[in-house]
């Protein structure tokens, strides 16, 4: 009876010890499962960590749009329509390291002290009112709070190569809610449907393209618009302010010297978070889309747009 019990006990260890063995082979014999909660863990954790050291301007990607399927640069051959209608793989990276550097650079102390700066004068180009207050064009801003739409804005980008005038470097729509005027939890911080256009021409795989600073300083430019700052101020012109600081920040020797190891620790960041687009090129649709500069600022739900030119300049489109 007792040698039964002990062969029993034997026999129920023994279906214990092998349903507990093919238990834990069951887990891990699911790879599939595990490397992808490894991966998303130290995915995770890594951005996360990243996002503590550099947490403000909360600007991510939403996607890569191709609109057209040729180009109107003069004399534009069958090769530039065909790269007109596709955005690789390593432009879309080029774009996202952009942000990057942009992110990067706005988290600096130097940026803060160069925007908080007395000898720097932001002036309003609008009238018009919000939660917070009101501001009339020509008033002086804070530039504290010039500074805090900056930092608090959390909010999603189309980037967008298609077919622009000739003269433009890049367009985006200009908000018709002012982010200064809003308390900076509001909702508005928030919103998802801004773009950012860049003309489908040569610069892609050349040119200002590959200049982080020039690239930068434009696509920071035209995201201030999108926060809804404007240009018409008769001077101390915001958009343009907020750029000149990011290149004097960006451009300066030491700042880029004290950070080297800085920057290249926190890169690459969107492409990380987004290394899905890495993984194919992105083309235009067929049929060709009909969305043209003035739908997708009616879409954003704005006024106008800004043309930031080549030579520097701007035009406002209006819808
Ligand atoms: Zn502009």
């Amino acid at each position: 009876m007792k040698i039964l019990n002990n062969k029993k006990n034997i026999l129920c260890l023994s279906l214990a010890l092998t349903f507990l063995v093919l238990s834990c082979s069951n887990k891990q014999l699911s790879p599939s499962d595990l490397s992808l909660t490894a991966n998303n863990a130290s995915l995770n954790e890594s951005l996360e960590s990243k996002n503590r050291r550099l947490p403000f301007w909360g600007v991510d990607l939403k996607g890569f749009q191709v609109l057209d399927h040729d180009s109107n640069g003069v004399g534009a051959t069958a090769e530039d329509h065909a790269k007109a209608r596709i955005m690789t793989a390593t432009s879309k990276k080029r774009m996202l390291d952009i942000l990057d550097v942009i992110r990067f650079v706005i988290n600096t102390p130097e940026f803060e002290e160069e925007m908080l700066s007395s000898n720097r004068k932001f002036r309003s180009a609008r009238t018009t009112k919000g939660p917070v207050g009101a501001i009339k064009k020509n008033d002086y801003y804070d530039n504290k709070r010039v500074f805090e739409t900056l930092q608090n804005v959390k909010y999603k980008i189309t980037i967008s190569k298609q077919k622009l005038s000739l003269s433009a470097a890049a367009v985006a729509s200009v908000a018709n809610e002012h982010l200064y005027l809003y308390p900076a939890d509001n909702k508005l911080y928030k919103r998802e449907n801004m773009f950012i256009a860049l003309p489908n021409r040569d610069n892609w795989d050349g040119g200002g393209y590959l200049n982080t600073a020039y690239m930068g300083g434009v696509v920071l430019h035209e995201i201030v618009h999108n926060l809804g700052y404007t240009h018409g101020a008769s001077s101390h012109d915001t958009v343009y302010g907020v750029q000149d600081v990011f290149l004097k920040v960006y451009n300066n020797k030491e700042w880029q010297a004290k950070y080297k190891t800085k920057l290249s620790q926190f890169t690459p960041y969107y492409s990380i978070l987004h290394e899905d687009q890495l993984t194919f090129d992105t083309l235009a649709p067929t049929p060709k889309s009909q969305k043209n500069i003035n739908e997708q600022i009616v879409e954003n739900h704005s006024e106008y747009a800004c043309q930031l030119n080549v030579d520097g300049t701007y035009n406002l489109i209006k819808k």
